[in-house]
């Protein structure tokens, strides 16, 4: 990579998982408890989002988690962040939320059809706390969530490896959510790097001018940093922009 390719680029888009800190979530329901592990970002990738902030860097970070634990998680770097969550549903700016899709009634019943289907199986962990998508922990893939959600026709799975994600086909991408951020802060494709490592990246760096994939054998990127390493992906991907 070098400085010209990036001389037009004025936003960088982060996914979290697998690119700001490391992969996998912890939870565990019993009942009504449910216990969730917040991953903390390191000290390190918080000061590179600051120097890149710095060199006038819109930064915009993009996850199919819920807002507030990606609040909890890049707290220092609020000021100047805007957080897209839940894979494009919304986003939030400076305290205010653009919310780009209402799933509300396509959801709705599926979460009562999921919940009794969750209940009896050993093999699924709990429900992520999330407002316009669903989001299921299970032990591996299990047909019958999966046929129930065909169901209905608009919505989808997607599975990471750790849990399924609900939601409306084309709607709730992570793609919907950087066209919106686009849009609030005037930019074009051309001024876009986004990078990702995962299924529901693909379209997100699609949609940028400047894709950049942290795992190769998920997502294409025009570049790539490796999976395996001692930094994460995004550390090696600031280390080098702040280096031109
Ligand atoms: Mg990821």
């Amino acid at each position: 990579m070098s400085k010209k390719e990036i001389s037009k680029i004025k936003m960088i888009v982060f996914d979290v998982d697998g690119v700001l800190v490391p992969r996998g979530t912890k939870i565990k329901q019993t009942g009504n408890t449910t216990t969730l592990q917040t991953k903390v970002i390191a000290k390190k990738q918080i000061e590179q989002i600051k120097k890149l902030n710095k060199k006038g860097f819109l930064i915009n970070i993009s996850s199919g988690r819920g807002l507030y634990m990606m609040q909890e998680m890049f707290r220092e770097v609020l000021p100047f962040t805007s957080l897209t969550y839940e894979n494009g549903s919304a986003t939030w700016y400076k305290g205010k939320i653009f919310q780009h899709v209402n799933s509300f009634e396509t959801l709705h019943s599926m979460f009562s059809k999921l919940k009794k289907i969750a209940i009896k199986n050993k093999s699924v962990k709990g429900f992520e706390p999330k407002e316009f998508i669903i989001t299921l922990h299970c032990k591996k893939r299990i047909k019958e969530i999966e046929n129930m959600v065909k169901t209905n026709k608009v919505l989808a799975t997607n599975w990471n490896g750790e849990a399924y994600d609900v939601e409306i086909k084309k709607d709730q991408t992570k793609a919907v959510g950087l066209r919106r951020v686009m849009k609030i802060f005037k930019l074009k494709r051309q001024n876009v790097m986004a990078i990702g490592d995962n299924y529901n990246d693909q379209e997100l760096l699609k949609e940028s001018g400047l894709p950049i994939s942290a795992d190769k054998t998920r997502v294409k990127g025009a570049f790539h940093v490796p999976l395996k390493g001692k930094f994460l992906p995004a550390d090696i991907l600031m280390q080098k922009i702040l280096a031109l």
